[in-house]
């Protein structure tokens, strides 16, 4: 199962991972971007690429 994380001392909440995301792997929690459910993640790399502050790692 690929492992999701997001870098909270980098991320902004601009929610780009959330709209580039095709299988809704983040959501929102208290008005933060969250990995709601990595085991959806088919590994495109789609957030990472289109993360403007590089705060995404996708690991296999
Ligand atoms: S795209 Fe990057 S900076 Fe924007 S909400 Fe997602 S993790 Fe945070
Ligand atoms: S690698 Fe693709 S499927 Fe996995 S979380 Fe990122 S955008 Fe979603």
């Amino acid at each position: 199962m690929a492992k999701v994380t997001i870098d909270k001392a980098k991320c902004t909440n601009c929610k780009k991972c959330i709209e580039v995301c095709p299988v809704q792997v983040y959501g929102m929690e208290n008005e933060q971007v969250v990995v709601k459910d990595a085991s959806k993640c088919i590994l495109c790399r789609a957030c990472e690429v289109n993360c403007p502050h590089a705060a995404i790692k996708v690991e296999d």
